[in-house]
C-alpha cells in the first residue's frame, strides 16, 4: 500500500517536472514552531502583549495567545524580545538568490518587484511558494514598461520584437503590458517620468501622457493587475495619478495639488527616500559624481514631499529601490527610521512597513499583522520598536512563510 502511494507520488512528480514547472515540494511543510515569552506588538494599534505565545503551523499563524506551547512543537524562547510582522519592501530590483537572502535577513518577508529581467521575480516567488526557499515572497512585475524596454525582453519573447523600436504608441503600450501579463505578473511597472539614477536623464521630465497611462492601466486591469508608476516630476506624476495608477514611486517633486489628488483617490506614495540618500553619498548602489550633485538637490525636495504627504494623510509605504547587491546600504529598517525623522510616530512608520504595505498590495487579509490565520511572516527585535525605531534595522529572528530565515536568538551557544 505504502509503496503504491509512493509510486503514484513519484509519477506525479515526474509529470510536473516534464511540464517544466519546478517540482512541487508541498509535502515538505515547514516544521511547526511555538514562539514563547514574546512581547507581541500589535501594529494596528500599538498595543503590546507581554509573554505572548505564537504557534506557527503549515506556513500560517495557528494561534496567538498567552498560554503554554502545545506539546510536540519546537519551541523558540524569545526571552522578552519584541515580535512584529515581517517587513514589506514595496520597491525592489532584487534579481538573484543572494540579493533575496539579504532582503530576508534584513527582516523583509514580502517584496514588490519594481522591474527585473527574465521574469526572475516570478521564478523566485514560485520557489518560495513551493517551499524551496523561505522567502521573501515576491509580488511580481516583470519588465518595466517604458519607451526603451530592457532588451532581454525580446530575447525571451521575440514575438514582441516590434516593441524594440520603442514603446511609443498606445497599441505598443498595451502590447508591452500583455508581454508581462502573459508571464503571470501581479503588477505592471511603468515609467511616468525619466529616471534619476542615470546621469543623462532628467527625472523631472514626463514620459507618458495621462491618456497613454490610462490605456496601460486599463490593459493591466484585464488581468486585475494594478500599476506602479515611477514618477519624480510633478506633471508626470499627476498624469499617472489621474490615469488611475495604484502607487507613485519616488514622488520627489510632487506639488500639493498632486498630493491632494492622491489623498482623494487613495493612491499610495512609496518615496524610496533612503536610496536618494545613497545618491548623495560615496559607496552604496550609486557612486557617481553627477548623481551625487543631483541627489543633493533632490533629497531636500523629497523630504519636503514626504513631510507634506504625511501631514495631508496620503497613504505612505516603505520601499528601498535597491537590488540588494553586495554594496547596497539601503534597507526597509532605515527607511522607517527616516520616516520617524520626518515626523511619523514610530507606530506610523512600522505601519508603513507592514499593514499599509499589505493594503497597497491588496494582501491585507494575508500578511502585515501577527494574527491567527495570517501567513507566518514575522520578525523579532531586541528593543521596543515603538520607543526605539532603529531596533528594526537589526532583527534577531526572521520567519517567512513559516520557515526560519534568520535565527540569532542564542549567540551564547
Ligand atoms: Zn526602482
Amino acid at each position: 500500500m505504502f509503496r503504491s502511494i509512493h509510486f503514484v507520488l513519484a509519477l506525479s512528480w515526474l509529470s510536473v517536472a516534464a511540464s517544466a514547472q519546478p517540482p512541487s515540494r508541498a509535502s515538505d511543510a515547514p516544521e511547526p514552531l511555538a514562539l514563547v515569552n514574546a512581547n507581541l506588538v500589535n501594529v494596528r494599534d500599538g498595543r503590546i502583549t507581554p509573554n505572548a505565545t505564537i504557534v506557527l503551523r503549515a506556513g500560517r499563524i495557528e494561534t496567538v495567545g498567552t498560554g503554554a506551547a502545545p506539546s510536540g512543537v519546537k519551541v523558540l524562547d524569545l526571552k522578552g524580545k519584541y515580535v512584529l510582522p515581517g517587513l514589506i519592501d514595496a520597491h525592489t530590483h532584487a534579481d538573484n538568490f543572494a540579493a533575496f537572502r539579504r532582503a530576508l535577513e534584513s527582516g523583509v518577508t514580502t517584496v514588490r518587484s519594481a522591474g527585473v529581467s527574465n521574469f526572475v521575480d516570478v521564478g523566485f516567488n514560485t520557489l518560495v511558494k513551493n517551499g524551496t526557499v523561505p522567502g521573501p515572497s515576491v509580488v511580481t512585475a516583470g519588465y518595466h514598461v517604458r519607451p526603451q524596454m530592457a532588451q532581454e525582453a525580446f530575447l525571451g519573447d521575440p514575438a514582441y520584437a516590434d516593441l524594440m523600436t520603442g514603446v511609443t504608441t498606445i497599441e505598443k503600450m498595451r502590447r508591452a503590458v500583455q508581454l508581462n501579463l502573459s508571464h503571470g505578473v501581479d503588477w505592471i511597472k511603468i515609467l511616468a517620468t525619466e529616471r534619476a539614477g542615470t546621469a543623462d536623464t532628467d527625472p523631472r521630465k514626463q514620459v507618458y501622457s495621462e491618456e497613454e497611462i490610462r490605456a496601460i492601466v486599463q490593459e493591466a486591469a484585464s488581468r486585475n493587475a494594478p500599476v506602479e508608476a515611477h514618477a519624480h516630476g510633478d506633471e508626470g506624476a499627476m498624469a499617472a495619478v489621474k490615469a488611475g495608477v495604484r502607487s507613485i514611486e519616488h514622488g520627489t517633486y510632487l506639488s500639493d495639488a498632486t498630493l491632494q489628488e492622491m489623498k482623494r483617490r487613495g493612491t499610495y506614495l512609496d518615496p524610496t527616500y533612503t536610496t536618494v540618500i545613497d545618491l548623495t553619498e560615496a559607496g552604496g548602489d550609486y557612486d557617481v559624481p553627477a548623481l551625487r550633485i543631483r541627489g543633493e538637490h533632490m533629497l531636500p525636495r523629497l523630504r519636503d514631499t514626504v513631510v507634506r504627504a504625511h501631514r495631508l494623510g496620503v497613504l505612505i509605504v516603505t520601499g528601498t529601490d535597491t537590488g540588494y547587491g553586495p554594496t547596497s546600504l539601503t534597507r526597509v529598517g532605515q527607511e522607517a527610521t527616516h520616516f520617524v525623522e520626518m515626523g511619523f510616530t514610530p507606530l506610523e512608520a512600522i505601519q508603513s512597513a507592514t499593514v499599509r504595505g499589505a493594503e497597497m498590495l491588496r494582501l491585507e487579509k494575508a500578511i502585515g499583522v501577527v494574527e491567527t490565520g495570517f501567513e507566518a511572516d514575522l520578525i523579532a527585535v531586541e528593543k521596543n520598536p515603538l520607543e526605539t525605531i532603529t531596533t528594526i534595522q537589526d532583527p534577531v529572528l526572521v520567519i517567512s512563510n513559516g520557515r526560519v530565515g534568520l535565527d540569532r536568538l542564542n549567540f551564547a551557544r
